[in-house]
């Protein structure tokens, strides 16, 4: 998959509006997003991450770039500004990584972190489930032999924006149910599959040590995280006047 034309291989132009990646207006723009832009996060390329300290049982992570610049705006543009014409492309995107990551011979089996039910409600539908469905689509045409099964349900939760990392760790521990139908998914994926567990931004890593925690519980086994961003972890600022 060559990723300087992913974009052009998508689609073909649109009317002109906004880019979601840089607000810039009167742009040509194909699925939302201005040649720059779609430039910008072509030229990234995956890489390992792992938040600093790691939480226990926190698979191998790959990050296909930080939480910065255009990959950040077009994240929040999908999942927080409606344009969900951005699910292919990013999707995509995150196909590159998964690639990156797993030799081409061996088969995939693609798990998300789902939206809890509100969060889904407002984003008109899961947009991990997006993500990971146009990603396992993107992999398929490139000849690899891909399964989606989404075992794991998001319970609902409070706002974790007021607690500490302790706290959301604990609440992330708590954030999640099996649902046997997806377990069936899982089992019916092809022998040997490499188990990769899907989510948009990593920040402490605690929702998917969380996660993996719970699939291993049941038996399937996460061999890496793969993940479209990881946001700077930002060090514990020294007291300055002691
Ligand atoms: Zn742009």
């Amino acid at each position: 998959m060559p990723a300087a034309t992913l974009w052009q291989a998508l689609a073909d132009l649109v009317l002109p509006a906004s880019c979601a990646g840089c607000s810039r207006e009167g742009q040509p723009l194909r699925l939302e997003v201005c040649g720059d832009c779609a430039a910008a996060v072509q030229a990234l390329r995956a890489a390992p991450t792992r938040p600093d300290p790691p939480p226990p049982g926190l698979p191998p992570c790959v990050a296909l770039g930080d939480y910065a610049a255009e990959l950040r705006e077009l994240i929040l543009s999908f999942k927080e500004r409606g344009r969900h014409r951005l699910a292919r492309p990013l999707g995509a995107l995150l196909a590159e990584a998964v690639a990156a990551t797993v030799p081409p011979s061996a088969p995939v089996l693609l798990l998300y972190v789902p939206d809890t039910t509100a969060a889904a409600r407002a984003r008109h539908g899961d947009h991990l489930r997006a993500l990971t469905r146009a990603a396992a689509d993107r992999l398929r045409e490139a000849g690899r032999v891909v399964a989606v099964a989404a075992p794991l349900r998001a319970l609902p939760k409070a706002d974790s924006a007021h607690l500490s990392s302790a706290q959301r760790a604990a609440a992330a521990a708590a954030g999640f149910a099996m649902r046997s139908r997806g377990m069936a998914d899982v089992r019916r994926a092809a022998p040997g599959s490499v188990t990769l567990l899907l989510d948009d931004i990593v920040t402490t890593g605690s929702t998917l040590a969380a996660a993996s925690e719970l699939l291993a519980g049941a038996g399937v086994r996460v061999h890496g995280c793969v993940v479209l961003a990881a946001t700077r972890r930002i060090p514990p600022q020294r007291a300055i006047w002691s």
